[in-house]
This record gives C-alpha cells, sequence and structure tokens, in this order.
C-alpha cells in the first residue's frame, strides 16, 4: 500500500486527486495540504472531494503531518512545488510533480532534488498522452524535414501557463526527433508581417477558453497532405489517475528523476 499525501488539495486537480487515491487500490490517503490562509484547514478530506468523510483532515503544511507517508503529489504553482521538492528532499519523501510552468532554473532545483529522493515530473500525466508523444516521435523521424510542424493547444479559462507544459513536450519530443534544439526553432504565436515560415521552425499557437480540460494536436504539413495528431482530455481523472499510478510506482524506486514514459515501460 502507497501512503500519499496530496498537496494543494482543495485545487482543481487536489480534488480529483483524492478521488483517484479513493478508487485505487494500492494507495490510501494519508493527508492533504491546504493553503495556511484557506478556510478549508481542519476540513475532512474526503468531504472536500465529495466521497463523504474519511477522517483525514486538510493541514496547513507539510510541517503539520503525521511522519508515516511515503509520497507526496503536488499540482499547485512553481514556486510553491520547489519549496516542497527542498522539503522533500531533506525528509527523504518522494515527490510527484504535475505542476507546469517551471523555468529552466526551477527544473535544474527540481533535478537537484531528485539527487536525493526519486521524482517523477510530467507535464502530463495521462496515458494517452504519453503514447501520443511515442506517435510523434515516429511520425516526425518518419516525415523528416519536409513537413512543416506546429503546435495548438487549447485549455480552459483558468490555465495561468502558456503554451501548456505538454504542448511544450509535444514540440520538444518533435524537435529532438528531428536533430533540432527547440529553444532555437520554437515561434510562439505569430502577428503582422511575419514574412514566410522558415522551414525549421516548430511553431505554438495557444487558444484559451470555457471548460476545456486540454486538447493538443501536432500539425505535420507538406505540400498535398498533412497529418495530425490529436490527443483530447474530457476529464481530469486521466491526469490525476497518472499522477497516483505514477506514486505507486515511484514509492520503491531508487532516486532520480523520472518521466511519465519511466512510469508506462514507454522508455
Ligand atoms: P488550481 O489553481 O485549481 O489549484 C492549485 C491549488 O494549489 C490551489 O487550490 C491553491 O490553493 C493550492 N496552493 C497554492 N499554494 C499552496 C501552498 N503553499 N500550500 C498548499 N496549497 C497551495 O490549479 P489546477 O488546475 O489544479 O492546476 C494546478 C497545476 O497542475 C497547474 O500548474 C496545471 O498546469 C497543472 N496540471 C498538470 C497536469 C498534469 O497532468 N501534469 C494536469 C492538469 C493540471
Amino acid at each position: 500500500m502507497t501512503r500519499i499525501v496530496i498537496m494543494g488539495a482543495a485545487g482543481r486537480m487536489g480534488k480529483t486527486l483524492l478521488q483517484a487515491v479513493d478508487e485505487n487500490e494500492q494507495a490510501v490517503l494519508a493527508g492533504g495540504v491546504v493553503e495556511a490562509s484557506s478556510s478549508l484547514v481542519g476540513v475532512d478530506l474526503g468531504e472536500l472531494a465529495g466521497l463523504g468523510k474519511c477522517q483525514v483532515m486538510a493541514v496547513d503544511s507539510l510541517d503539520a503531518l503525521r511522519a508515516d507517508w511515503d509520497v507526496l503529489i503536488d499540482f499547485t504553482a512553481p514556486a510553491v512545488t520547489l519549496e516542497n521538492a527542498a522539503w522533500c528532499a531533506q525528509q527523504g519523501k518522494a515527490l510527484v510533480v504535475g505542476t507546469t510552468g517551471l523555468n529552466n532554473e526551477q527544473k535544474a532545483a527540481l533535478a537537484q532534488a531528485a539527487q536525493k529522493v526519486p521524482v517523477v515530473f510530467a507535464p502530463n500525466m495521462s496515458v494517452g498522452v504519453n503514447l501520443c508523444f511515442k506517435l510523434l516521435e515516429m511520425a516526425a523521424a518518419a516525415l523528416g524535414d519536409d513537413y512543416d510542424v506546429e503546435v495548438v493547444e487549447m485549455h480552459h479559462r483558468h490555465k495561468v501557463d502558456a503554451p501548456s507544459g505538454t504542448a511544450l513536450g509535444m514540440g520538444e519530443a518533435v524537435a529532438r526527433a528531428l536533430g533540432r534544439d527547440l529553444e532555437q526553432v520554437a515561434v510562439y504565436g505569430r502577428e503582422g508581417m511575419t514574412g514566410a515560415r522558415a522551414r525549421e521552425t516548430i511553431g505554438f499557437a495557444t487558444l484559451r477558453g470555457g471548460d476545456v480540460v486540454g486538447d493538443h494536436t501536432v500539425v505535420f504539413a507538406a505540400e498535398g497532405e498533412r497529418v495530425e495528431i490529436t490527443h483530447k482530455a474530457s476529464s481530469r481523472m486521466t491526469f490525476a489517475r497518472g499522477a497516483v499510478r505514477a506514486a505507486c510506482w515511484l514509492k520503491s524506486r531508487p532516486a532520480g528523476l523520472y518521466s511519465m514514459q519511466d512510469v508506462l515501460g514507454l522508455n
């Protein structure tokens, strides 16, 4: 049994993670952390997730938890996640990070924590998306430089970072397969007199609106045909189930930085 703590338990993903732990037979809820200023401190986490009482109460910090748990699942915000990663490295706790929008410095700090404890970090925890990463590598390798690559994503109106971590991950997968450096070739949105498209670029377009959980399409366009690889998430449960699966997998691993591809055996 993997004893799991949910960070940001009151968030959209936090509540969904509470439900995913509840339905997973290999996992048990050991605690949940909400913001210290929240009126939800002390509330029963089962009730918070609409599951009925579970006798595990929301606390206001990791220090306020009892010590007997295995893995922290964190879907919050980059600065918060980094503080928690340092705490986990110090306390010897495994960590699953779903937070997106980390800059290069923050990614390096997370990798440093992973030298001490096992960490899974994935911008998207869904099985389908991780399969798409694999399909994208195959498509890019087969189609090569003759096809223009564009990534289009849409998310709900509350999302704060753009393009999505998943869109960037898809762009990276294609760039790697084509021997390009995404930092050099990425184009984030276009406006005005942009001139003709440079062949090696990988374009990103971001749409925001309504309650869209997460749509991603990678377009490979050549003269005469177009290949599109699309993933559409219709429920946050797909990410939450993946995160809980990652937590159970991570419990018995040595320190290191792992991806969802590792968890799913796709590497
Ligand atoms: P959200 O705003 O609904 O939830 C974030 C929660 O974190 C809030 O409840 C907030 O109160 C809490 N929080 C912030 N600081 C805290 C602190 N110091 N202590 C405790 N709690 C704190 O956002 P969301 O839609 O749930 O998304 C959260 C993150 O997860 C985003 O970065 C999003 O992009 C990412 N996400 C990743 C995946 C994936 O599969 N990897 C899927 C969906 C969302």
